[in-house]
């Protein structure tokens, strides 16, 4: 009996031993502390001739008002599934400023040294930033982003239109510059007059500006939205709820040039937590890329169709159908589906897609078969 306990306290003993051998007395990691750094996967369809690429045209690092290094707006926004960034520091006198060497060309040097192992796009910018009117604007696409340190707004901006950079109004209506109503000044016609402004800002971090959507449609803009960060995605938004806000572009590529031109055109669809916005056009080819209605699988005996609609990426819906035959609102969550109940009688579908903005005031309406 002693003999076997003894036999067991041994092998006890040498199985603790083998265990901690397999240890560096030195160092030895803990690997369920590691990151597995993954990108989340954001599937949004792609429309007829152009992919859609998920990009933030707006955001601040150490090299402004930000607090973080522009090497980790790439990897930030690589892991939260985009595929394009500008990297928009304040043109001013940040605190910042006194402390890092460099002029306002470093940040974007810094971010496009990380940018091509992670397969990210990162556009050359700057925030142009001045009182209201005419207010803040991002100057993308410059070659030297040091020449939009002017003094006088005009001249900033005609320097990023002389470098042929696409400009877009920032923040139309945060309060600290318009306290009380979303005003379009004499500035911004004037601006707009000489072709220096191409987009607007529909949105900007939290917030949704519908009036500035109406503008981007009577002056043919292209719709932005962008997150605007200063501290890390995660400090702000809920990614667990929803994606980070971004500007969706269909462009013929993922290069510089493509995106480029796809801005320009105003081929842009905004999307924010449960929201989405922009050209009646740009909104409907999404609907009918991500929506499939199955064929009907059941017919009651009052002859009602039931159909599932499916909603195959991560886009989401809430739909409501004019005919007497669907009543109610279905809300399609990303990659969720939903049966709808037809009248036999229907052949066509009216769909109002009410979360899909094409006005101030207006939402979607698309027809089925399409
Ligand atoms: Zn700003
Ligand atoms: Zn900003």
């Amino acid at each position: 009996m002693k003999a076997i306990l003894q036999k067991l306290i041994f092998t006890a003993f040498s199985l603790i031993g083998s265990l901690l051998s397999a240890q560096d007395a030195n160092n030895t990691p803990v690997a369920e502390l590691i990151s597995p750094m993954y990108r989340t996967r954001i599937d949004v369809p792609a429309i007829p001739g152009y992919v859609t690429l998920k990009c933030d045209f707006h955001l601040h690092t150490v090299f402004s008002d930000g607090i973080v290094w522009p090497q980790i707006r790439v990897q930030e926004a690589w892991m939260d599934g985009l595929d394009v960034i500008a990297i928009t520091d304040h043109i001013r006198k940040d605190p910042s400023k006194e402390y890092l060497p460099g002029d306002n060309n470093q940040s974007y040097a810094f971010a496009r040294s990380r940018s091509q192992e992670w397969d990210m796009v990162v556009i050359k910018a700057g925030e142009i930033t001045k009182k209201m009117p005419p207010g803040h604007f991002n100057a993308l696409f410059v070659q030297d982003v040091d020449s939009l340190n002017q003094e006088d707004p005009m001249a900033a901006l005609a320097a990023a239109a002389r470098q042929g950079a696409f400009i877009q109004w920032n923040h139309p209506g945060w309060k600290s510059q318009q306290p009380d109503t979303t005003r379009w000044w004499p500035e911004h016609e004037k601006i707009y007059e000489k072709g220096w402004m191409h987009g607007i800002e529909v949105f900007n971090f939290i917030e949704w500006y519908p009036i500035a959507l109406d503008w981007c449609l009577e002056k043919n803009l292209a719709v932005m939205c962008n997150s605007d960060l200063h501290g890390a995605t995660s400090m702000h938004y809920d990614l667990e709820k929803w994606p980070r806000p971004m500007t969706l572009v269909f462009s013929r590529d993922r290069s510089e040039a493509a995106i480029r031109e796809a801005l320009f055109a105003g081929r842009t669809v905004a999307w924010f937590g449960s929201h989405l916005a922009g050209k009646k056009e740009y909104l409907a080819a999404l609907f009918r890329a991500a929506i499939r209605i199955m064929p009907a699988h059941y017919t009651d005996d009052k002859g009602n169709r039931f159909h599932h609609l499916i909603n195959e990426y991560d886009l989401p819906w809430k739909i409501k159908e004019k005919s007497a035959a669907f009543k109610g609102e279905v809300w399609l969550p990303r990659a969720g589906s939903a049966v709808i109940k037809v009248n036999s009688a229907v052949e066509k579908m009216t769909f109002t897609v009410s979360n899909a903005h094409t006005a101030g005031k207006d939402v979607l309406q698309v027809q089925w078969p399409w």
